[in-house]
């Protein structure tokens, strides 16, 4: 029997506002346990809300990415259930009016374009956290989330395979850093992705038993828990090995299984009610405008650009635009040629694109070092790639030279000179070289006019090795050339 995935998600994503949704505490992640609580947050009898202008222009920002409607008034409803993390006993959120409706997103995966439509995005606050201690058996609670602003992505029922999903996911975290509407890191928790899957029979118009799965922290660990939920699912359909309900599940990405949480409530269980502690907060079409008009460019202009101005590869643009500040960098270092011509633009895009993803990728990785904090600036990478493209330096040296850029604020002038490392055009002595290790393999010389392309290279590299690398590699090649002609 064929059998079809029907999934629904419903991403929390939190805002990159200083501080909280509702108080002057920092929202910022990383600090000690309960640093950062006041009496608002904490759910203090009596205290007075003051609502955080930022959090609802993100909210406005992420709507209209979305292309959502926006509302033309924020209001907040009550939520109400008991949790130890949650201290007013109620949470913050949009029941009758989120800040948007009715979007819908692009998605491409490799069976090709998708739209998937967008229910409904609506502003929250975030709980709390509770510390297990599995030592005691006792838990700890640290209020430092709660109240953090966020929103929420309820999309509608439209992904039938895990890999539209990470791709679904891929493109809002390109759109929502890129706008800086969140850093949208998932091992942070800033981006957090519920998965409501039910299982039915191909062509079937009524949907099956609902799950919804949460606590997963990476993409692969949600295309896991995907694939076993389905499975699951399609398990107790064919073979009655359980009875399906509709519940919340936990996932265990360690031993690859789903596990039951709680029995899923529905929205009568909460008890909604308008809150009324805090104003309606107009929203004038004027200011959607004005924050929709400084959104930057958005990851598909990048995307095109780097493709067709700059001739890059795909694969390298992809991961360029996929992280915001490898592609700040590079955006930066580029700048330093705009008055050249695009061809020779183009030249050094792709090199700086070169030295982006690959030695300075591979040095991040190697030291586990944290990518914002060891970028060397834009003008010394672009004076770096100069020197190589005018073969002053060879790209050996490139490599070491920018290692060092990115371990100190190296001059790379000074450290050419002072280390011996600039090539010479005219390395004094390259003929008598040349011609002596001809003479050492003179057998293997001889082969070059019998039409062996090989010998070229065999020589060339002994020279480089010979020259310490100092000679002009356009000179060896041409001068040996010659040279082997001429026997
Ligand atoms: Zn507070
Ligand atoms: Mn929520």
């Amino acid at each position: 029997m064929e059998y079809e995935v029907v999934m629904g998600l419903e991403v929390h994503i939190e805002l990159a506002t200083n501080s909280k949704l509702f108080c002057a505490c920092s929202a910022k992640f990383g600090a000690g346990p309960n640093e950062n609580v006041c009496p608002a947050c904490a759910g203090m009898p009596g205290m007075l809300p003051v609502v955080n202008k930022r959090a609802i222009e993100l909210g406005i920002i992420a709507s209209s990415l979305l292309n959502c409607k926006v509302s033309d008034r924020v209001v907040f409803d009550k939520k109400n259930y008991f949790y130890p993390d949650l201290s007013t006993g109620y949470q913050l959120t949009q029941l009758a009016a989120p800040i948007g409706t009715n979007g819908s997103v692009q998605i491409e995966t490799a069976a090709g374009k998708k739209t998937i439509t967008i229910k409904q995005i609506h502003i929250e606050e975030d709980a709390g956290k509770l510390v297990h201690d599995p030592r005691t058996g006792s838990s700890m609670v640290d209020y430092n989330r709660a109240s953090v602003p966020l929103i929420e992505i309820v999309s509608n029922p439209d992904f039938r395979n895990s890999d539209e999903v990470i791709a679904y996911l891929t493109k809002l975290q390109g759109l929502l850093t890129t706008a800086g509407v969140s850093d949208c890191k998932m091992q942070e928790g800033s981006m957090r992705c519920d998965v409501n899957l039910s299982v039915r029979k191909k062509g079937a118009t009524e949907y099956g038993v609902r799950t919804e799965v949460k606590n997963m922290s990476s993409f692969k660990a949600i295309a896991r828990a995907i694939a076993y939920e389905a499975e699951r699912h399609i398990d107790a359909i064919e073979h009655k090995t359980e009875v399906l309900v509709q519940e919340t599940r936990g996932w265990n990405d360690e031993d690859g299984f789903s596990f039951s949480m709680r029995s899923k409530e529905n929205a009568a269980d909460y008890r909604y009610f308008p809150y009324c502690d805090s104003l309606a907060v107009p929203v004038p079409a004027g200011w959607v405008e004005e924050l929709k008009n400084a959104i930057p460019e958005l990851p598909e202009e990048k995307m095109r650009q780097y493709l067709f101005r700059y001739n890059l590869p795909p694969g390298d643009s992809a991961i360029l635009v996929g992280n915001k500040v490898l592609s700040g960098y590079f955006d930066k270092t580029v700048q330093v040629f705009d008055n050249e011509k695009i061809e020779v633009i183009r030249v050094f895009a792709r090199e700086i694109a070169n030295f982006i993803l690959t030695d300075l990728l591979s040095f991040v990785k190697s030291e586990g070092l944290v990518l914002e904090k060891l970028i060397p600036k834009p003008q010394k990478l672009a004076h770096l790639i100069k020197l190589y493209k005018n073969n002053r330096i060879s790209r050996v040296t490139g490599r070491a030279v920018f290692l060092e850029m990115l371990k100190s604020d190296v001059d790379i002038d000074r450290y050419l000179t002072e280390n011996n490392l600039l090539q010479e055009a005219d390395f004094s002595g390259l003929d008598a070289i040349i011609a002596s290790l001809i003479d050492a393999h003179f057998p293997i010389a001889q082969e070059f006019k019998a039409g062996n392309e090989k010998v070229l290279q065999f020589f060339i590299g002994r020279i480089m090795k010979e020259t310490k690398g100092k000679a002009d590699p356009k000179a060896v090649k041409q001068k040996t050339e010659e040279a082997l002609n001429g026997l």
